[in-house]
């Protein structure tokens, strides 16, 4: 039981994606995918903006730094 307690912080997005993932080296889930279709599918990539996971390719892009799609909404169209 005590092994799967660290799965469910995970799940929580208070803690800081950013800081599970480039000091924990830890997947969470996308975001997007829980909150909107309530399906899990971990990643490693985060939002340099929000601090939230994202799946790359669906729900944000790496190719500069981390953007999820719902900040990109949010700069009107400029990525970076
Ligand atoms: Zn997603
Ligand atoms: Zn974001």
């Amino acid at each position: 039981m005590a092994d799967w307690e660290p799965l469910i912080d995970d799940y929580e997005e208070s803690n800081g994606d950013d800081v599970k993932i480039d000091t924990h080296h830890r997947s969470v889930p996308c975001r997007l995918c829980w909150t909107i279709f309530g399906r899990v599918r971990l990643t490693l990539r985060y939002c340099g903006q929000c601090k939230r996971a994202f799946c790359e390719g669906e729900h944000g892009s790496f190719r500069n730094r981390g953007l999820c799609v719902r900040c990109y909404s949010d700069t009107s169209g400029q990525l970076a």
